[in-house]
C-alpha cells in the first residue's frame, strides 16, 4: 500500500500530534517531539531515519521528546528568541528565515499568542503548515503568554498563506473546537461536512489536522474576526478584529 508520504501524523501523549516529512534519501524532519517512544516506532515502522527536529515553542508536550532522540546526525532547530528555554539548539532561527534541511525548504513564521517566541513553520513544497499551538484547526491556542493583539497578528499572517495549505496543528482538539466554532457563525455547509469527516474519522482512527485553510476559513472563527455574523454572534457588531478575537478567546475559555 503506497502511502501519502507527504507529511505522516505521529499521535503521542494525552492528544498531541507530531509530525514526520520524509525526504527522499530515506531521512525525516519531525515537527515537535511530545514524547520519544511512538516516534522511534513511527520511525522503524516506515523505515525512515531522523535527520532533523524543528520545534515550534518551549511547552512540556513539544519537547520533552527530544533529548531521547538526539543522536549525532540529528539536527535540533527551533526559535532564537526561545534557545533560553528550548533544549539546547544545533540551529537557531528567526521568524521570516527560510530554513533548509536536507533539500527542503521550510519558512519560519513568527507566531506569538500562546507563548512569546512561538514559531511556526510553512513548508510550500508541501502545501503544509506546522502551526504548534498558535493557529489550530477550527480554533487556536490558549493565549498564555502572549496578547490578543499577538495572536491576532500571527493568525493575520497565517491567513495570508494560499488556500490549498493544510494546517498541522500541536493537538487533536478539532473536535471541541469545531463544538465551540458552531456557536460563532460558521458556514453551515461546511460545518455539517466538517461533522460528518470528523465522524469518520473518530469510527477510523484517523487524525483530525490536516484542514486547509480555505476549508477553515469558512469555520475557525479566528479566521473570521472581520465578518459582521460573527461579530454580531459575540454582540460586537463592526469592531476591530483584534477585540472580537480577544472576546470569542475569552468565551472559549468558558466553553
Ligand atoms: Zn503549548
Amino acid at each position: 500500500m503506497r502511502k501519502n508520504r507527504q507529511v505522516l501524523t505521529v499521535r503521542c501523549r494525552q492528544d498531541n500530534y507530531a509530525y514526520l516529512l520524509p525526504l527522499d534519501d530515506g531521512t525525516c524532519l519531525l515537527i515537535d517531539a511530545p514524547e520519544a517512544a511512538p516516534i522511534v516506532s513511527r520511525l522503524a515502522a516506515e523505515g525512515l531515519r531522523l535527520r532533523a527536529i524543528l520545534l515550534t515553542h518551549h511547552h512540556g508536550d513539544h519537547v520533552e521528546g527530544v533529548e531521547a532522540l538526539r543522536a549525532p546526525g540529528v539536527e535540533v532547530i527551533g526559535a532564537a528568541a526561545d534557545a533560553h528555554r528550548l533544549p539546547p539548539l544545533d540551529r537557531a532561527v528567526a521568524p521570516g528565515e527560510e530554513v533548509e534541511v536536507g533539500g527542503l525548504s521550510l519558512r519560519v513564521l513568527d507566531a506569538p499568542g500562546h507563548t512569546i517566541g512561538h514559531v511556526a513553520y510553512h513548508v510550500a513544497a508541501r502545501s503544509a503548515l506546522f502551526s504548534g499551538d498558535s493557529l489550530m484547526v477550527h480554533g487556536c491556542g490558549r493565549l498564555f503568554e502572549g496578547t490578543p493583539a499577538q495572536m491576532q497578528a500571527s493568525i493575520a499572517a497565517m491567513d495570508r498563506l494560499p488556500e490549498d495549505t493544510a494546517i498541522f496543528s500541536g493537538h487533536d482538539y478539532a473536535e471541541a473546537n469545531l463544538a465551540f466554532a458552531a456557536t460563532m457563525a460558521p458556514d453551515p455547509g461546511a460545518l455539517a461536512r466538517r461533522h460528518a469527516a470528523l465522524a469518520l474519522c473518530a469510527d477510523e482512527g484517523w487524525p483530525t489536522t490536516g484542514v486547509t485553510l480555505a476549508e477553515d476559513r469558512a469555520l475557525n472563527p479566528y479566521l473570521r474576526v472581520h465578518l459582521p455574523q460573527v461579530q454580531a454572534a459575540v454582540d460586537m457588531p463592526g469592531a476591530e478584529p483584534v477585540a472580537v478575537l480577544a472576546e470569542i478567546r475569552r468565551r472559549k475559555d468558558r466553553f
